[in-house]
C-alpha cells in the first residue's frame, strides 16, 4: 500500500519564519489531526525499513532548524505522534548557512538529544549540507560516515538518511547503504510506493500556503495531471 512521506523545514508563524520553507504550527496541527482522524499510523523514517501494511503517513523535517524543536516539536507531542528531524551535524547549534543571507538558527545537541528521548527520530542530514551527487564516491561517503559519527558520539542511533535538496544518486545510496541505513529519504511529487528503492523514498514537500486541499491535491491529484 502507498503511503505519505511529507516534507516540511521550519516551523513558525509567517511573522516570525515568514514563508519560505517554513508551515505555522496551526496549520501543522490541522494536517496532522487530518491524518490522525483517519486512523493513519504514524510513523518515523527508520520504520520504513518494513513497509507498513496499513495506512501510514510521515512526517520529516529536513536541517533540524531550532524553530521546528521549539514550534513544531509541541504540535507533534500534543497529538501524541512522532516526527522525524534530520540534522547538520557540523552545523548543529549554529544557523543554516546555506541558505546564505536567509540563514535561521538550527537546533543544538541538548534540542535533538531531548527530541530523541522523547520518541521522535534524528536522522542523518549530511554532515555539512552538500549536493551529493556533485562529489566523487569517497567524498560523499565521507559526508554520510562523518554525520553518522557525529550523531553516534552524541548518543544518536541515526535509522534514517535524507540526501540535502532530494539530490542522490546511485553511489549516494550505495555510501548510505555502506554506513548502515536501510531507508532514505529523496523528494518526488507523489505518494510512497512499496515498490520504490527504501533508499530512496519520495517525500512530498508542503509549503507554507498548503492548505488540507493542497495537501490533497498534492498528494492524489497532481500526480495524475502529468
Ligand atoms: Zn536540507
Amino acid at each position: 500500500m502507498d503511503a505519505v512521506v511529507l516534507c516540511f523545514h521550519k516551523v513558525g508563524s509567517q511573522k516570525k519564519e515568514g514563508r519560505r520553507l517554513n508551515i505555522d504550527p496551526r496549520r501543522l496541527d490541522a494536517h496532522i489531526r487530518f491524518f490522525a482522524r483517519r486512523k493513519f499510523q504514524f510513523l518515523r523514517a527508520g520504520d520504513f525499513q518494513q513497509w507498513p501494511d496499513r495506512r501510514s503517513v510521515c512526517f520529516t523535517f529536513d536541517d533540524a532548524y531550532a524553530s521546528t524543536l521549539e514550534y513544531g516539536r509541541p504540535v507533534f507531542e500534543r497529538n501524541e505522534v512522532p516526527m522525524t528531524l534530520y540534522a547538520v551535524t557540523r552545523l548543529v547549534g549554529m544557523t543554516s548557512s546555506w541558505d546564505g543571507e536567509l540563514a535561521r538558527p538550527l537546533a543544538d545537541w541538548a534540542d535533538l538529544k531531548a527530541a530523541q528521548a522523547a520518541g521522535h527520530e534524528i536522522g542523518n542530514h549530511s554532515g555539512n549540507h552538500v549536493h551529493l551527487p556533485r562529489l566523487p564516491y569517497v567524498e560523499q561517503k565521507a559526508e554520510i560516515d562523518l554525520a553518522h559519527e557525529d550523531l553516534a558520539s552524541h548518543g544518536i542511533a541515526s535509522k534514517s538518511i535524507c540526501y540535502p535538496y532530494g539530490h542522490q544518486d546511485e553511489q549516494s545510496r550505495l555510501a548510505a547503504s555502506q554506513a548502515g541505513y536501510k531507508v532514505g529519504m529523496a523528494l518526488g511529487k507523489r505518494l510512497a510506493s512499496p515498490d520504490d528503492p527504501r533508499l530512496a523514498i519520495p517525500r512530498i514537500v508542503i509549503a507554507f500556503g498548503d492548505s488540507l486541499p493542497m495537501l490533497l491535491y498534492k498528494m492524489h491529484l497532481r500526480p495524475k495531471l502529468k
